[in-house]
């Protein structure tokens, strides 16, 4: 039998960069730059360079990241943060850290992003922030959002978590709210040895409050001019991420060049593969088809080497952890049919075309598409 095609191999990465993310290690251990320093200094101006914003703090996590932007723009108890609730559970958790309130719009079913034109109607007088989050590496279609948060005079926070140097109009995420969020859990586009985020701004005073609050919410050694908290990210991760940042063009190309594989096989033969936005630059985080008998699908894929996984099965308003939100099945009709129908393919810069071509046939051979945009009369 064939070998295994796994959902993510970070080891062929590791392969390709190894002596220099020794070399980086070897510079943290021989001068004790253990928490910040100068790798992560160094890394922070590489990523705001690439994003082309002023600033970036990097922290211990993408949830710090989320948590420290809300705080920044002074989210606390009594307000409220409009949200998707068809992401990962991070986004609404980091909204719950700070005593406010998460409040759900649908997805618009063709992008599995915010729709925009859902917004108004969730705003109340208690609403400070609305939260796009750009799903599986595709910016939320930023234009009509940012329109509504101005009428309302609300801030927007990017939940970029997925999304590293995607583009929305030919411009790369990061700067069209407030503050952006980025995780470098490992499995992210950009993945740490361990955890890591950080949070981006054109902002000179939010990013100098994000600072301290990640340190103790020091502005001078132990002089605390506001609560903070231990959000640092650490002097080995910096390192680690200051040598992986010079390849992540390369390495979201190589995703985009699957995404092309795949739809060059999924069209002809019907499969509901995701769709490009005419305004976005998707950096395929996650590539994830609809499909018919998920479960079986799974199973069939599965049998022919193929590991596939599910970005998120249960939508965040049918959680148990958030029941005292009071939402119920129904509510959000786009996110419970893409909870039920998204199956996600193997995407990532070091597939051989042999391994996409495999991934490709058998997905043909194996499932059953299922249409974005057709909900279901049980729905
Ligand atoms: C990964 C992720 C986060 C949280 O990032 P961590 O680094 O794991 O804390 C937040 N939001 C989304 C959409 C994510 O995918």
């Amino acid at each position: 039998m064939a070998d295994v095609i796994p959902y993510l191999d970070l080891a062929a990465q590791y392969r390709g960069i190894k002596s220099e993310i020794r070399a980086a290690m070897d510079r943290v251990l021989d001068t004790n730059a253990y928490i910040l320093g100068p790798e992560v200094k160094a890394f922070e101006e590489a990523f705001a360079a690439a994003h082309d914003v002023r600033h970036a703090v990097a922290v211990n996590s993408g949830t710090s990241a989320l948590h420290l932007a809300l705080l920044a723009l002074g989210v606390g108890p009594g307000d409220e943060v409009i949200t998707t609730p068809f992401t990962f559970i991070a986004t609404v958790a980091a909204i719950g850290y700070t005593g406010a309130t998460p409040v759900f719009v649908d997805i618009d079913p063709e992008s599995f992003t915010l729709d925009p034109s859902k917004i108004e109607a969730a705003i109340t007088p208690k609403t400070k922030v609305i939260m796009p989050v750009h799903l599986y590496g595709q910016p939320a279609d930023m234009d009509p959002i940012l329109a509504v948060a101005k009428r309302h005079g609300l801030h927007v926070v990017e939940d970029a978590a997925q999304a590293h140097l995607a583009e929305y109009k030919g411009r790369k995420v990061g700067s069209f709210g407030a503050i952006a969020c980025f995780s470098f859990y490992p499995g992210k586009n950009l993945g740490a040895y361990g955890e890591g985020g950080a949070a981006v701004t054109n902002d000179d005073r939010y990013a100098a409050t994000m600072r301290a609050l990640r340190d103790w919410g020091q502005t001078e050694r132990y002089r605390h001019a506001m609560k903070g908290y231990n959000y640092r990210m650490d002097g080995l991760q910096g390192a680690v991420l200051g040598v992986k940042m010079p390849h992540l063009d390369a390495w979201t190309e190589g995703r985009r060049r699957v995404a092309a594989a795949y739809r060059e096989q999924f069209e002809p033969a019907g499969v509901a593969l995701p769709k490009e936005m005419p305004y976005a630059r998707h950096v395929y985080h996650v590539y994830a088809i609809r499909v018919a008998d998920r479960a079986a699908a799974q199973r069939a894929l599965q049998e022919a080497g193929i590991q596939t996984g599910i970005h998120y099965p249960i939508p965040v308003h049918l959680q148990e952890a958030w029941a005292e939100l009071g939402y119920r099945r129904g509510d959000f009709p786009h996110a419970e049919q893409a909870a039920d129908e998204v199956l996600s393919l193997p995407i990532y810069a070091e597939l051989t075309d042999e391994q996409v071509a495999r991934v490709a046939s058998a997905v043909v051979a194996h499932t059953t598409p299922v249409r974005p945009g057709q909900v279901r009369a049980d729905g």
